[in-house]
């Protein structure tokens, strides 16, 4: 008999990305994008062995267009009649879930009253909760949250230093993201180290054009570093991470700009982008740096610096630090950034190993410190998607 797979969907407002993923395996058997959602150009792009292939979805531009031509795509494939079970990415479930859940009427409805906390993602997950719904049948739908991971921060963590009404009544408070992630990233590390994940001290850096790091203990998530929204934090790709909140009134007394046009200035032109003033792609940066352009080069220091007093305040909320794991496109493949964050953080007792550095990229898990070292740094390729179809394939009985 055949496997059965299982569809994994990462709904944007104007984007869907899919996977199909073999339940007993872990392979991939097809990704898809969808681009340009609500737009009357809007197309689908299939990848398959390697292969892309270009669907127009002018005729039904929306999410529910890209799920039929999805299904379309799955049946051409002869691979309709396998997908077991369907799971969504969903960016925030507020307070309301810790873990992933089967999606029923009151789930939906719990996503919806954490809308004002991701105004942009969860509306745009819920349409694709119902386009799944609608064109795959009666097939079980699963929410894998983003926040989820972080419920077991302590309040000291999450709580802001404002008056705590604001909490109470509209839930303001630290959620942290990219929890999905630091889960699957959490149990890999300690298989790959063969310790106990309930025994193990890590700050895991997930470094991609969004970056966060996490304090994690005994396999429970202790402090991250994003916020609210992702806004917070770490020098990102084009995200500015913390700043004084005195920027927002200097810039709009000075320049008369309003609140939501300074909140996209922080979250889209700036980070690795703001500084070096060329580009929020990592590789560019670096590329640039060595040629001595002094915007890329300021960029990468501060993105490293950032990084590493991060690392050093999360190994307070780790208690200490047995292991930091870097993960995500930035993490997984620079060298450069790995170095001189290490370099930063060898008072706490981390010692680089130049090879093996080298050696950790482009998908290859890694020790890069040496035997001596105190904490050891690993280098950890995440797979969110799959962390999505393991607990789909769990929660729908599969
Ligand atoms: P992600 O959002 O996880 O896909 O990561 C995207 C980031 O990873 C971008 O900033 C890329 O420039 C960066 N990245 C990918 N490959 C490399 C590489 N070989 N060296 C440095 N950065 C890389």
């Amino acid at each position: 008999m055949s496997n059965k797979l299982i569809l994994v969907l990462n709904c944007g407002s104007s984007s869907l990305k899919g996977a199909v993923l073999d339940n007993s395996s872990g392979d991939i058997l097809l990704n898809c994008l969808a681009e340009k959602l609500n737009l009357a150009d809007a197309y689908i792009t299939f990848k398959v062995n390697g292969e892309k292939q270009k669907v127009d979805l002018s005729a039904q531009p929306n999410h529910t267009g890209a799920v039929g031509a999805l299904l379309e795509k799955l049946k051409e494939m002869g691979l309709d009649g396998r997908i077991a079970a369907i799971g969504h990415r969903v960016v925030s479930a507020g307070e309301a879930f810790s873990e992933s859940v089967l999606i029923n009427d009151e789930v939906m409805a719990a996503i919806e009253k954490c809308t004002p906390l991701a105004p942009l993602h969860n509306p745009a997950n819920l349409l694709g909760i119902r386009a799944a719904q609608n064109i795959f049948k009666g097939l079980p739908n699963v929410a894998v949250f983003d926040t989820a991971f972080h419920q077991t921060m302590p309040a000291h963590a999450y709580t802001y230093a404002i008056p705590r009404k604001y909490y109470r009544e509209l839930g303001l408070r630290r959620y942290g993201f990219h929890g999905t992630s630091y889960r699957f990233v959490a149990d890999e590390t300690a298989r790959f180290l063969g310790k106990d994940k309930n025994n193990l001290r890590m700050v895991i850096a997930h470094l991609g054009n969004g970056a966060s790091v996490a304090a994690i203990k005994n396999g429970q998530s202790q402090d991250t570093s994003m916020g609210l929204t992702p806004l917070e934090g770490l020098v990102m790709g084009t995200r500015s991470g913390d700043v004084d909140p005195s920027v927002f009134s200097f810039l709009a007394d000075n320049l008369k700009l309003s609140v939501q046009e300074i909140t996209d200035i922080l979250n889209k032109q700036s980070g690795l982008l703001g500084i070096s003033e060329l580009s929020n792609d990592c590789r560019t940066i670096e590329e640039e740096a060595a040629k001595g352009h002094e915007g890329a080069v300021l960029a990468l220091e501060m993105f490293s610096y950032r990084l590493a007093k991060y690392i050093a305040s999360m190994a307070v909320a780790a208690g200490g630090l047995d292991a930091l794991v870097f993960t995500g496109g930035i993490g997984e493949n620079s060298d450069t950034i790995r170095a001189k964050v290490l370099d930063y953080c060898a008072f706490l007792g981390l010692k680089l190993d130049n090879e093996a550095n080298l050696a950790a990229r482009f998908g290859n898990a890694g020790v890069i410190t040496t035997a001596d070292s105190t904490v050891t740094a690993v280098v950890i390729p995440t797979n969110e998607e799959l962390m999505i179809a393991q607990d789909t394939a769990r929660l729908s009985g599969l």
